[in-house]
């Protein structure tokens, strides 16, 4: 095992610049997920660790080691791939022990090591089958072995789940969770799935333009983002976020909307408030219909999703749109004026110039 850390890691395709000066520490033995929507920089940031892809400036450490010049067979790490990248021609056993086998290493100990894997992974008695004959969780799961084999000192992970359908991509999630539990090896995860990083990540890097917006544990990032993006990309259905105007007297401020007016204690935590922000509710922080109350968000119905353990409520607030998600067991008409209570606790507060958090 080993700790890997990334100090102003830079790469540049001609003038593009795919990832922008990141600094990333993983700790050993954790798991880390780096997140974003298509086209961040995350997959390059995995493929520098790797060594599949050169640096074009900063450092690259894997322990004590600085690898950049390092070819990616030395660097001690197993790659698992979103094709799982299995040899057709090859059965299960041969393709697990093919890294091994190169390695010269003594055919007693792959052999022990192919079994142990295979035991780990619930693929025993499928050894001698070929991929094709695999279903696409066993490929992953050969895929996920032969990077076990190998004993690495860090497993890089490039969306490995993203050609399961949903119900197996779930239970592989939870697979690779109990492995990691047991393995204990650093692993780094890249997915656009924000479920997938929250479940999985001991800690999450939310990327946006080469650049990560924030490194946090999980709850941290849902509960203190650090600006809007995180904000609006961590978080199902995503945080609803309103235009505003705000002023601030006697340690109150004031939000005025297209739809509300919100009154919100600042309680010392701030002590001016720009002119323009963005107001942050989550659907969950939402609570109604109420006929009548102080702070409440007024919104005409356009769709409503019962769904048994919740109402999700999309709706037109001042001509932004609201999803709110309600106690199920009340109705809720389409085309109906309501209003919605949100929880002051954990309301949200962004500056709308910068992006940046202000409560
Ligand atoms: P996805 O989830 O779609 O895989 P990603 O966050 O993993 O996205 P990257 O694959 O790291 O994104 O790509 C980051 C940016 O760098 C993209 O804009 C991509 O087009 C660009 N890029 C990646 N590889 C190359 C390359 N070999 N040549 C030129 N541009 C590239």
């Amino acid at each position: 095992m080993a700790e890997v850390t990334l100090t102003k890691i830079t790469k540049k395709f001609g003038d593009f610049v795919a990832v922008n000066e990141i600094d990333l520490a993983v700790d050993n033995g954790a798991f880390t997920v780096l997140v974003g929507p298509s086209g961040c920089g995350k997959t390059t940031t995995l493929r520098m660790i790797a060594g599949l892809e050169e640096v074009t400036s900063g450092e690259v450490r894997i322990g004590e080691r600085v690898v950049n010049r390092v070819p990616p067979k030395d660097r001690d790490i197993a790659m698992v791939f979103q094709n799982y990248a299995l040899y057709p021609h090859m059965d299960v056993y041969n393709n697990m022990a093919f890294g091994l086998k190169l390695r010269k290493t003594p055919k007693k100990e792959i052999d022990e090591r192919v079994q142990a894997a295979a035991e780990l992974l619930g693929i025993v008695e499928k050894l001698k089958s070929k991929p094709r004959e695999l279903s696409g969780g066993q490929r992953q799961r050969v895929a996920v072995g032969r990077a076990i084999v190998r004993d690495p000192k860090v497993f890089l992970f490039d969306e490995p789940l993203s050609n399961l359908d949903a119900k197996l991509r779930v239970q592989m999630r939870t697979e690779l969770e109990q492995l990691h539990h047991k393995l204990q090896t650093t692993t780094v995860y890249v997915t656009h799935d924000q479920v997938e990083a929250m479940t999985l990540g001991s800690k999450i890097a939310v990327m946006r333009d080469g650049v990560i917006h924030q490194y946090a544990a999980p709850q941290e990032t849902y509960d203190q983002p650090l600006n809007q993006f995180v904000a609006g990309f961590i978080g199902s259905p995503a945080m609803n976020l309103l235009t505003a105007r705000a002023t601030m007297n006697d340690g109150m401020i004031s939000l005025t909307g297209a739809g509300f007016v919100i009154n919100l204690p600042a309680d010392g935590r701030i002590d001016a408030v720009p002119e323009q922000v963005i107001v942050g509710i989550r659907p969950e922080d939402l609570a109604g219909p109420l006929t009548e109350g102080e702070n409440l968000l007024e919104m005409r119905v356009k769709a409503t999703e019962p769904l048994g353990n919740e109402l999700l409520v999309y709706a037109d607030c001042g001509g932004e749109q609201v999803v709110a998600n309600l106690d199920p067991h009340q109705h809720v008409e389409i085309d109906s004026t309501i209003k919605l209570s949100p929880n002051l606790r954990t309301l949200h507060l962004f500056d709308s110039e910068t992006e940046k958090t202000i409560l």
